[in-house]
């Protein structure tokens, strides 16, 4: 018998509401549907915008911005719903998740006033200009250049990487504006449009890379002069970095308590498929499923973990970085797992796959994209020195000429120590925990849903 958890009687009644709603307004056609990059359901924009009017995007920023105010627990209890309904809780992506938690903690009143209704209305949608070709890990060591010209940044250098670019209106995007300051403190964090008013790119070139699954989610991007009204900096001028650990520890902690829900129902579609490739009684694959089963309910109970710590912190500390360590070894791992259930077939494009060269089946794309999932938001290596020096307390990597970065801190952490304040973060507004896993992340092609940089060192 599954372990239940009592959330109390306020979460309760917030499963009532939305159970109700959901068998109202319940989309057959997108039963089992997972949003997925790319290939989106023709049926998702219909139901985004129905969830917009029920007042279901964007449920854990503060209800002054547009949200609901919605608590971490009532976040979790929406994610189990939606899984139990079986249909996508589709979110505004980026927007609702990394850039308008980071505008409600860091942006002027002018600038929530301005953004989030926007990203709300999906009027923009954004995509990360993070990370460059020699600074990944080391995110501070990015070399794009921001130049105030009157009321403009003016921003060239290359970005690359840039999931979803091709159909974003906005890039949050980091641009060196003080070359002369320390590598964290000449940082500046712009909301660049792709386009200019009249339609025409904003010195912005996008150029497709091919991923493993013959897909195109990313791009090198190369900005040339692009321009963004100096009004469009969130935290002000140089105080970028802030912003970004903001953003970090959203896109690392953010789907702590709902990733196992995408798991779990692949977990189960798995054993469908072992009953199917008449492998349900071979030893070897009822181990592995067991070993599957119960990481799943690690993940429920660490996320649940993870969620007091928001609840209590208001924001995810250094332990968002052993979530996002434990979900995306435990995917690769997994995506072994089913591909030797599914065995010879495993080797053969199926006649019924995604379109495109590869033309894979869902297995196949799952097991190619999640190769991934250990790189984007923060290696596993990065995330291991995180939890080496910030959970465990050892000693800090030695800085050796030659040497790998220095690991990055904990979002948290550093936006305290910056200050010399205590701990702030999204969470602090109650927008942060929106669950990036609902955005489909999660059992099959995280990967290229997943966006990046990683947070690079202090
Ligand atoms: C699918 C996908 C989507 C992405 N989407 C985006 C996006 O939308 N926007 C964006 O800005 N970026 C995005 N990224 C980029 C991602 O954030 C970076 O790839 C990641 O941060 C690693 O940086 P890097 O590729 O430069 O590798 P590097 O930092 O060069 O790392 C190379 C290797 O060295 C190891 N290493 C580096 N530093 C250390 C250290 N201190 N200790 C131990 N080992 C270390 C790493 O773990 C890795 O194995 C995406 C990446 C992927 C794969």
């Amino acid at each position: 018998m599954a372990l239940e958890i009592d959330l109390g009687p306020e979460a309760a009644a917030f499963r009532d509401e939305l159970r109700a709603w959901l068998e109202a307004n319940h989309p057959s056609e997108l039963e089992g549907v997972e949003i997925t990059p790319g290939e989106q359901h023709p049926g998702i924009p219909a139901w985004t915008e129905k969830l917009a009017e029920a007042g279901y995007l964007c449920v854990s920023w503060p209800v002054e911005y547009g949200g609901r105010g919605l608590t971490g627990v009532e976040v979790a209890v929406m994610n189990e719903e939606f899984a139990r309904a079986g249909v996508p809780r589709a979110t505004r992506g980026m927007g609702e998740w990394l850039v308008g938690p980071s505008i409600i903690v860091h942006g002027t009143d002018e600038q929530k006033a301005r953004f989030l209704p926007r990203i709300i209305s999906g009027e923009d949608t954004y995509c990360q200009g993070f990370s460059e070709p020699d600074a990944g890990s080391d995110l501070a060591g990015l070399k794009t250049r921001g130049v105030v010209d009157g009321d403009e940044v003016v921003i060239t250098g290359q970005k690359v990487w840039t999931s979803g670019a091709q159909s974003a209106s906005m890039m949050f995007c980091l641009a060196r504006t003080d070359p002369d300051a320390p590598k964290h403190r000449g940082i500046s964090y712009v909301l660049l449009p792709m386009r200019r008013e009249d339609g025409e790119p904003n010195g912005i070139e996008l150029r497709p890379i091919k991923q493993i699954t013959g897909a195109s989610h990313f791009t090198e991007t190369f900005i040339t002069e692009a321009r963004a009204p100096v009004a469009n900096v969130i935290g002000g001028l140089n105080n970028g970095w802030r912003v970004t650990m903001t953003t970090l520890g959203n896109e690392r902690g953010g789907n702590a308590t709902t990733q196992h829900v995408a798991y779990t129902r692949d977990f189960w579609r798995t054993v469908e498929l072992a009953r199917k490739q008449g492998k349900e009684t071979d030893p070897v694959v009822r181990q592995d499923l067991a070993w599957a089963y119960t990481h799943c309910e690690i993940m429920r109970f660490a996320g649940l973990r993870t969620l007091s710590e928001v609840v209590a912190r208001k924001e995810p500390g250094p332990g968002a970085s052993i979530n996002k360590m434990f979900w995306s070894e435990y995917a690769q791992r997994f995506g072994e797992i089913q591909m030797g259930i599914l065995g010879a077939e495993a080797m053969v494009r199926p006649p019924d796959g995604s379109a495109g060269d590869y033309a894979l089946g869902r297995v196949q794309r799952g097991f190619l994209s999640n190769r991934s999932v250990t790189i984007w938001g923060g290696t596993a290596q990065v995330q291991r020195n995180i939890v080496g020096e910030r959970v465990l307390g050892l000693p800090k990597e030695p800085g050796m000429a030659g040497s790998p970065p220095k690991a990055p801190p904990a979002p948290a952490e550093q936006a305290a120590s910056e200050q010399g304040a205590g701990a702030q973060g999204a969470g602090a507004q109650g927008a942060g925990a929106q669950g990036a896993g609902a955005q489909g992340a999660g059992a099959q092609g995280a990967g290229e849903q997943g966006t990046g940089a990683q947070g690079a060192g202090s």
